[in-house]
């Protein structure tokens, strides 16, 4: 299909106008097309050959109307650093409306009733942050959503320093968020709030629909799904860094990319938002957080499902979903297949050993992905080597109760852990390379993206070694 022949529907303006306020884009000045997924394109039926398309541009821009669209920001309210917030929304997000399952929304596209004191657009660096990244998680095998166009504009955007405006055509089957309800248990409309829970229903969970206890069973869902992003989160060390409840999914996806950050060397302390002193939002707090915005979900709940039934099922699931989900991805990241009681210890003890390393997460597994005995391999990653060669030791021994080849093994191995991660010293050398008009290495990170498992010859340098003085760097929420 070509992208002129998209139709749109806007079930969302059904609800009634509370939900939202309808608000035109307004359009960067001379735009131009940085780039586009043809991975995420595909979602919407479309063909390679429209991405290239002058009218891409024009709809990234909001300078053209898709048949059926009706352009609106929708609001929400959400706890900020533990704190609440009455009134949030999109403040720089105007969604077009829905087609195949996938909402679109442009980020960036100029003030909408939400705006609060912000200006309503994003700038270059943090729209490639999360073009980039949304594709990557999707590679990754991670619940997101995803991005199909970036387009750049000579529109000037203040920020530390004056910056140019850019916009993110981006994609999800929800914009719905925790936030979105939390607004309407605090105004006290119950009656809205349960018009919601059935558009989720509808939207997201769809076999729950005129089920018996269907709203415990929608909470029962968000509380697996939120359990098991997390959990992928952790096993591939992602910090996502503003886990605030409007910028948590209510289907349980990875959405909002700011300063988000892979962990270099492993630290389960760090902290990737610059603006976060107290770490509420540290790689290691990140399950005790998606418990805690689910519990604040669970109270904005309360006048349909009962907030004992909520709380009693949020303390038995999130928990149990969580570590069985974290273990069973590190147990694959090991090449452990066998079950043994022992491997939990394993797990933990490998984690202590390399927090104590200064050793790169990604490259470790990596390597141990093909671990034949020789030990160096892995130790030279490392600055402190003898805890790991004490680990490798053990690790060796339990090794000799699986059953598969070496070769199988290091097959299955490679199949789940990554050999490119967007870290972030590679983002902002391909940010500094788009600041100058060249946008080659987008394209290479995009390639990578999509496919973090596979050998790319061409394109070894982009897993190259983080530097050591951006090691572990924090970034600033200024977007
Ligand atoms: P975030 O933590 O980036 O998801 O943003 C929190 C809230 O601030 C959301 O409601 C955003 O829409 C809003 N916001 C962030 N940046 C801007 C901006 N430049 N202009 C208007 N609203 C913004
Ligand atoms: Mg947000």
């Amino acid at each position: 299909m070509k992208i002129s022949a998209l139709k749109l529907t806007t079930p969302y303006l059904e609800l009634d106008s509370l939900f939202f306020d309808k608000v035109e884009p307004t359009p960067l000045l001379r735009p131009y097309l940085i780039s586009a997924s043809k991975n995420a394109a595909k979602l919407l039926g479309l063909h390679d050959n429209t991405l290239s398309e002058e009218l891409l541009v024009k709809i990234v821009n909001g300078s053209h109307k898709l048949e059926g669209s009706e352009t609106f920001a929708m609001c929400y309210a959400g706890h900020q650093f533990g704190y609440f917030v009455p009134r949030l929304g999109d403040g720089r997000a105007i969604n077009l409306g829905k087609v195949n399952g996938w909402n679109l929304q442009l980020k960036g596209a100029g003030k909408t009733l939400y705006s609060r004191q912000g200006d309503g657009r994003a700038v270059l660096r943090s729209s490639i942050r999360e073009y980039l990244m949304s594709e990557a998680m999707y590679g990754l095998g991670i619940a997101t959503s995803r991005a199909l166009a970036l387009i750049g504009s000579d529109t000037d955007v203040a920020r530390e320093y004056w910056e140019k405006g850019a916009i993110v055509l981006r994609l999800s089957p929800t914009w719905v968020r925790f936030g979105t309800f939390e607004y309407f248990a605090l105004k006290g409309r119950h009656d809205k709030l349960q018009k919601l829970a059935d558009y989720v229903i509808d939207e997201s969970f769809p076999h729950l629909k005129n089920t018996e206890g269907m709203y415990l069973k929608m909470y029962e869902e968000i509380v697996k799904n939120t359990a098991t992003t997390i959990a992928q989160w952790q096993s591939v060390g992602f910090n996502h860094g503003v886990m605030n409840t409007d910028n948590m999914s209510i289907d349980g996806r990875t959405i909002d990319y700011g300063p988000f950050a892979f962990l270099d060397d492993y630290d389960t302390n760090y902290i990737c938002n610059h603006t976060d002193a107290e770490g509420r939002y540290s790689f290691k707090n990140q399950p005790g957080i998606a418990h805690w915005n689910l519990a604040q979900l669970a109270r904005a709940l309360t006048s349909i499902v009962s907030h004992e039934q909520t709380q009693k099922l949020l303390d038995t699931y999130f928990g149990m979903t969580y570590e069985a989900k974290y273990l069973s991805m590190m147990f694959a990241k090991m090449g452990l297949f066998e079950s043994d009681t022992k491997d939990v210890e394993l797990v933990k003890w490998m984690l202590g050993t390399l927090q104590n390393a200064s050793i790169d997460y990604t490259a470790f597994f990596r390597k141990l992905s093909c671990y034949d005995g020789n030990k160096s391999d892995i130790l030279d990653l490392c600055i402190y080597k003898t805890d790991l060669e004490e680990w490798l030791e053990a690790y060796e021994l339990r090794l000799q109760n699986e059953k598969i080849t070496l070769i199988e093994r290091h097959t299955k191995m490679l199949a789940v852990n990554p050999k490119y991660i967007l870290k972030n010293h590679i983002l902002q050398e391909a940010i500094e390379e788009a600041k100058q008009g060249n946008f080659s290495m987008i394209e290479d990170l995009l390639k990578v993206a999509h496919t973090p498992f596979g050998e790319h010859e061409q394109l070894e340098y982009l897993c190259k070694a983080t530097p050591l003085k951006a090691k572990n760097i924090k970034l600033s929420c200024s977007s």
